[in-house]
Order: structure tokens, then sequence, then C-alpha cells
């Protein structure tokens, strides 16, 4: 059995509960050692796992589903305890999440899967027969980080084990728990536990699975580890998906529906205490509706409920750690400093626990002030206004980020046209984040928010290395590009390539009659 009791420590991870701080579970670290080893027993698992029928691996997915749904409550429970987010929240955009993603395999892995035929166009290669098969990689790396810990390492690994990759997963060291519990659900269902393990460690153990023999890794997390996670696999050619950060915009049109927006706004911004890499992060408001905007939204705010999200009344969890809480409060003292106005929140709430802040309206906020420009991370809303849609698009498109963006606004047309001059992985209209929970929709972004993506048939794609087969039809023919060169054979070519492209259709015929002899050739090698 892969388990934590073959990881030998090489230290200790201790994770606790951030709306209390109660240790939870002191966990052995895995060494390089470690990560090694487990990554050669998911290497010698593989290839039986790849000779399995897609139906018996789509049948141990839907074990897997089953499974999740039965246990749904405990594996929502135990998400809020280590992460923090309410129960129900977990059960809407975790659970739920993943129990269609598991869906979206079983329903699509044998057409994906199945050898795709390859017409040629050029006449050339007429007598010649292509197709693309789409094989696994082998072992599929996945390092994955908090603020998701059930949902991005389970679609991912949903999708590697479908396609017949096996998979080694490094949780975040703030989630072990979570990740161990996929791992259990996961070998529950009938999977060989080689297939599937869990190695619990924090960066180094990352690190040593970027060095270790994984054929292909997929990391979701901030844009600074992203970018030596990016450098270390470039070393060894490994291919990778990056997932990182976002500054994500909404923009809210002077057609857009106030009541509407403004509740989307605070959920956006505040689901999950602001801790979505698709959260709302920046919010334009026309001008026209500014001041309405910033008044529904402060008037919304002060009906959420703060607290510990074991209670189902609870809408906002504690953040999870006290590093993510000093640099929310930086941002916001910076941005009050430079002039932003203060509608909500702004500080800690003590008096529930270790990590809490309460959600934050700042309005005036401006593109000089740091944050509308790094990744907050926290429950904060910024609104500044904007006067014309080319202004809001400049507005959205002025950061290194491009994960995605919402436009609110009542008419369908300006809001696809406002989508098309957007730098983004993903522009909703009228809504946001809700694009993570649909298991067609790829996920990834421009610019410095990532390279490929997951999710869907594109997030299948990268768990499969492309393998084209041509077949000759005609073996015992030799072919007219072969040796035989010369000025008779130079003519013909050019004969044969007017044929094919010429502008006028008489060029075209004499080119067909001058390359007549090609087939012919008396001195072919
Ligand atoms: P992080 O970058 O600190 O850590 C992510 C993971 O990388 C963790 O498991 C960590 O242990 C590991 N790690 C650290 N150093 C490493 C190294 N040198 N080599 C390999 N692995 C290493 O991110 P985080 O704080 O866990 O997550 C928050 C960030 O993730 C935010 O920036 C957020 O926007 C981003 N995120 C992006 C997406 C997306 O799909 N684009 C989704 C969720 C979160």
């Amino acid at each position: 059995m892969a388990s934590e009791a073959r990881i030998a420590t090489s230290g200790v991870i201790v994770t606790t509960n951030p709306a209390t701080g109660e240790v939870l579970a002191e966990l052995a670290s895995a060494s390089a050692g470690d990560v090694h080893a487990a990554v050669l027993r998911a290497k010698a698992a593989q290839p039986q796992w790849q000779a399995t029928a897609v139906s018996d691996r789509i049948a141990g997915l839907r074990r897997f589903q089953q499974r999740l749904n039965e246990q749904r409550d405990s594996v929502a429970s135990l998400i809020c305890r280590e992460a923090g987010k309410p129960a129900a929240e977990a059960l809407a955009t975790e659970v739920l999440v993943v129990l269609d993603a598991a869906e979206f395999c079983i329903r699509h892995a044998h057409r994906f899967l199945r050898d795709q035929p390859l017409p040629h166009g050029n006449l050339a290669m007429k007598t010649k027969r292509g197709k693309l098969l789409r094989e696994p990689y082998g072992v599929i790396g996945i390092v994955a980080p908090w603020n998701y810990p059930f949902s991005i390492p389970a679609i991912e690994t949903l999708a590697a084990l479908v396609t017949g990759n096996a998979v080694v997963l490094k949780p975040s060291e703030f989630t072990p728990l979570v990740g161990l519990e996929l791992q259990r659900l996961l070998h529950a269902a009938g999977l060989d536990p080689d297939l599937m393990q869990v190695i619990v460690g924090e960066g180094p153990a990352g690190a040593a699975l970027i060095e270790s023999p994984v054929d292909k890794l997929i990391f979701t997390g901030s844009v600074a580890t992203g970018k030596r996670v990016g450098e270390a696999a470039a070393r060894r050619l490994l291919p990778v998906v990056l997932e990182l950060g976002g500054k994500d915009p909404m923009i809210v049109l002077d057609d857009a529906n106030l009541e509407i927006a403004s509740s989307g706004a605070i959920w956006g911004a505040f689901m999950n205490c602001g801790q979505t890499c698709l959260s709302v992060e920046r919010c334009y408001v026309h001008r026209s509706l500014y001041e309405p905007f910033l008044e529904a939204c402060r008037t919304k705010i002060a009906k959420l409920r703060v607290g510990n999200g074991i209670d189902s009344e609870v809408e906002i969890g504690p953040m999870i750690h006290e590093r993510q809480l000093q640099m929310v409060e930086g941002q916001v003292q910076d941005a009050i400093v430079h002039g932003a106005r203060l509608l909500a929140g702004g500080k800690r709430l003590n008096e529930l626990g270790p990590n809490f802040f309460a959600p934050t309206l700042l309005a005036d906020v401006t593109t000089q002030m740091r944050l509308m420009k790094e990744e907050t991370f926290g429950p904060v809303l910024p609104v500044a206004p904007f006067d014309s849609d080319e202004e809001a698009i400049r507005l959205a498109n002025d950061s290194e980020f491009g994960l995605a963006a919402s436009v609110w606004t009542r008419s369908r047309s300006r809001g696809e046209a406002m989508a098309a001059k957007i730098k983004a992985g993903t522009v909703m209209i009228n809504d946001m984040i809700s694009c993570f929970g649909i298991a067609e929709a790829p996920h990834g972004g421009f610019k410095q928010s990532g390279i490929g993506r997951t999710h869907g048939e594109l997030g299948l794609q990268e768990m499969v290395q492309v393998k084209y087969v041509d077949v000759d039809l005609i073996p015992g023919i030799p072919k007219v590009w072969w040796f035989g060169y010369g000025k008779q054979y130079q003519q013909q070519m050019g004969g044969f390539i007017d044929f094919l492209f010429a502008a006028s259709w008489g060029t075209r015929l004499k080119g067909a009659l001058r390359s007549a002899g090609l087939l012919r050739r008396s001195n072919r090698v």
C-alpha cells in the first residue's frame, strides 16, 4: 500500500484548523528519496493500467464518484476544518465540482481516446492513411495549492487516470489531510494503490517531484513558485502545465442590473474568504452606477455572517494563515494611505479566532495602488469608476495577469464584444468563478496566469502524448520524391506544383501535363 506509513520521516508537517488554531494532525514529511521511490512505484504500476480497457478505468472512476457522493458531508467537513471555507461552500465548490468532473471523464473518455483518422489533402500523399493515437505520458506529478485542496488535485487526477496515467500528488503543506482523503477515496474505489500516491511535504517535496522521473507536471500555485517550477522543469525538459495567480477584473456596464451585479460582486470577492484564483480582485463600475453600486455592496456586506464555517449559517470563514492576513492588511493600508475610501471592514476580527479578516469594501482605488496590481487573495472588494467601454477594457487589460474576467450588462452582444477584447483565459458575462464548475470548460490563463489548460477536453489533452501513425497503401511503388533527381525531375516537380497551386486553370493544366512523367522516371535509385 502507498500511504503515509511508507514515508520515512525527514520532518514533520503540522496541519491546523485555521478557524481555531487546533492541531489536526502531525504528519511525516517525505524526503527527496521518498518522492523518488513513490514515482518509481507509480512507473512500475502504470503500464498495466495503460493496458486496462478504458471501460474498466471508467468503472473505477464511477466507483470513486459513488463513494464521494455517499461520503460528501464528511469530505466537506474535512475541507472546512483544514482549509477554513464553510462546509456548505465546500459541498458546492469542491465536492459537486469533482462529482461533475468525474462524470465528464466517464462520458467522454471513450470518444477522446479513440484513434482519430487524419485525412490528407496533398494529392501526392493520397496513397497513405494517417491517424492520431493518444497515449498516456506515464506518471503525472501534481503539485497543488491549499485554496481548493480537493477539487484542484481531484480534477487533474481523474483526467490523468482515465487517460491511463499514474499520479503522484503533492498537496499543499497546509491541506495534506484533504489530499490524503482523495487518495483514500480512490484506493477504496479499487485503484491499485501505487497508481495514485500522495506525498506529504513542503516546497522541497514539490521540487523533488520535478527532479524525479515523472513524465509531466501539473502545477497550481502562485506566479513566484510557478516561475521556479518552470525553470526547474525546463532544465530537464519536463513538460508542465502552470495554473497560476490572477487579478480578475469585474466590469459593470451602465446597463447592468445593479441588484444582481452587487450581489455577484460580494460573492465573487468574498467566497472562500477571497482566496480563489478566479475571485473578483478589481471591480470597475460605470460612473452612472458607481455610488448606488457601492451603497448596495455596503448594505449587503453588513448582512454577511463571518465565523467558523462548520456552522452552516456562516458565509465567510477564516483566511488560511497569518502570512496571508499580513499581505492583505499591507495592501489595504497602502490603498488607504494613497486615498482609497474604506466603506466596510479593513480590520482583523480577532474575537472570532486567529485568522479572521472582515469583508472589506474600498472605493476610489487607482491603478497605482498595490491592491490593484498584486494578487490580494483575501476578502477585499476594491472598486473604481470608469466612463466608457474603451476605458473599462483598457483598465481590465492593465495587468500582468490574465486568468479570467467578467462583464455585467443587460446586452448580450455588448458583453460578447467586450469579451473579445479582454486578454484573459476566460470571460464570463453576468457571472464569475462558476466557469470552474463547468466540467467542459477549459481552465487556464493568459500572460503570467499560466501555461496550458486543465478541465474539459483540453485538460484531457494535457494528459496524453499525440502519436501520428501513417500506413502506405501501395508499398510496392517507390515514392516520387525519392532519389533520381535531375533537370527533367526538376521540371516535372515544377509542373506538379503548378498543377496543385497555380493561380490560373490554364497553368494548372500545363503543369499536369509536365508532371506526367514523375512516376515513370528511368533514373530512380
Ligand atoms: P504556492 O505557490 O505557495 O504553493 C503551491 C504549491 O507549490 C504547494 O504545494 C507548495 O508546497 C508547492 N511548492 C512550493 N515551492 C515549490 C517548489 N520550489 N517546487 C515545487 N513545488 C513547490 O501557492 P499557494 O499559496 O498554495 O496557493 C495560492 C496561489 O495559487 C495563488 O496565487 C492562486 O492564485 C494560485 N492558484 C491558481 C489557480 C489556477 O487554477 N490558476 C488555482 C488555485 C490557486
